[in-house]
């Protein structure tokens, strides 16, 4: 990729600790283009308004640009628009699926399956709704290397398994998960598949109907967005037969004491007055990123994690957590005994922001025996050179360390 890509980044160009910005944290939050950055700036001087209710012009004219996000969110996930939900994110898209879904179809004795390797937000909503219903909570375990251990998972699956709800792609090791044979092996005993797809959606292509995923949950600011925006996907036949989520303005047709008749899909599930600048960045974000095309993109990433990979791999003392054979962009590491926390102090000194911690995975951190990594995550704005450095402030920071 090149300068005529990070020239649509501006918070790239700025020097942190009197050095360059390098920013490797995008499995947290991704940065955002011009193209996203002025459509909310278009959305608050032009046309700010209330949508959906409103006889004028500038109501309008704010419906109008929130359905067509919903549209390009819909064809960028080969979707129907009524299959389209807008939530706050991946964890609303969980808590929605787990509340409307699982309160309505859960029984005491059915169970639940996740991977040890899940994102807090796709564990704690299902062990709600088990200790809710007296449901059980099944977990895939994983390897060494960070891959599931798929033959243990099709020893989990019975005709107990309600829902199975995994990551695509995993925010703390970067393992790609075979969704596609996880989806069929589920659908075989009749569970509901839920993918939590926030770390693919800035990766990769994502099709619903190639994967026959029955619900998909992403968040925007993950995918070149702004935050507190994000979509919950269900198939239209699930989606018809689950209760609204929330109730309020917005999810009804109409409203009397007598009883209440809710809104057809998707606005069953959106009460409210919804993030419209929100749903705005998100069409924004997917136009700008089909624009450069999700292939090259992939292709990139490859390129930037082979790269960084090997260089990575030069400084003394330093391991990969998370070998997976099917990886994104994504490097998670620990050098000899150092805390990740001191190296991502001594790296922010030379202003590259990495991650530390457990990157909400608890229980995988567990299951690896660690407390924490460091991890860089890179995004097609990222250069060979920014690994090149990081790199040489990794090797004088475990000097100044060891
Ligand atoms: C970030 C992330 C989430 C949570 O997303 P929010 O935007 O915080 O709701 C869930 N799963 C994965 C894999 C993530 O990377």
């Amino acid at each position: 990729m090149n300068d005529s890509i990070r020239s649509q980044f501006p918070i790239l160009h700025q020097h942190v600790n009197g050095k360059p910005l390098i920013y490797f944290d995008n499995a947290a939050t991704s940065q955002k283009p011009l193209a996203v950055i002025n459509a909310i700036e278009d959305y608050y001087k032009q046309y700010n308004s209330n949508i959906h209710r409103g006889a004028h012009h500038l109501a309008q004219m704010a419906t109008e640009k929130y359905e067509d996000a919903r549209k390009t969110v819909a064809q960028h996930i080969n979707a129907s628009e009524r299959e389209i939900n807008f939530v706050r994110g991946t964890t609303e898209a969980v808590n929605l699926v787990a509340t409307s879904y699982g309160r309505k179809f859960i029984k005491a004795g059915d169970e639940i399956i996740v991977s040890e390797m899940e994102h807090h937000s796709n564990i704690v909503p299902w062990q709600m709704l088990c200790e809710e219903k007296g449901a059980t909570l099944r977990v895939i375990p994983i390897t060494d290397s960070g891959e599931i251990i798929f033959e243990e998972y099709l020893k989990l699956l019975s005709e107990k398994t309600k829902i199975v709800s995994i990551a695509y792609i995993s925010n703390a090791l970067g393992s790609i998960h075979p969704v596609k044979e996880i989806i069929r092996a589920a659908h075989e005993v009749g569970a509901v598949v839920f993918i939590d797809g926030a770390q693919a959606l800035p990766h990769k292509k994502v099709d619903v109907k190639d994967l026959d995923c029955d619900f998909l949950g992403f968040s925007g600011h993950k995918v070149f967005a702004g935050t507190g925006i994000g979509i919950l996907y269900g198939k239209e036949e699930l989606l018809e037969k689950m209760n609204p989520y929330m109730g309020g303005g917005e999810m009804i047709k109409s409203v009397s004491f007598a009883g209440t008749t809710y809104n057809d899909l998707p606005y069953k599930f959106e009460a409210g007055t919804p993030h419209i600048e929100g749903g705005i960045s998100l069409g924004a974000a997917l136009n700008y990123i089909n624009e450069i095309g999700l292939e090259n993109i992939s292709a990139y990433e490859d390129e930037l994690l082979a790269y960084g990979t090997e260089k990575f791999l030069e400084v003394e003392g330093l391991r990969i957590v998370g070998t997976a054979k099917n990886k994104a962009s994504v490097i998670s590491f620990l050098v000899n005994d150092i805390h990740p926390y001191d190296l991502g102090v001594l790296l922010n000194e030379q202003g590259i922001a990495i991650r530390t911690g457990h990157h909400c995975c608890q229980p995988l951190m567990d299951r690896l025996k660690m407390e924490g990594t460091c991890r860089a995550s890179f995004a097609f704005y990222n250069t060979k050179e920014e690994i090149d450095a990081t790199a040489n402030a990794l090797k004088r920071a475990v000097k100044i360390l060891s």
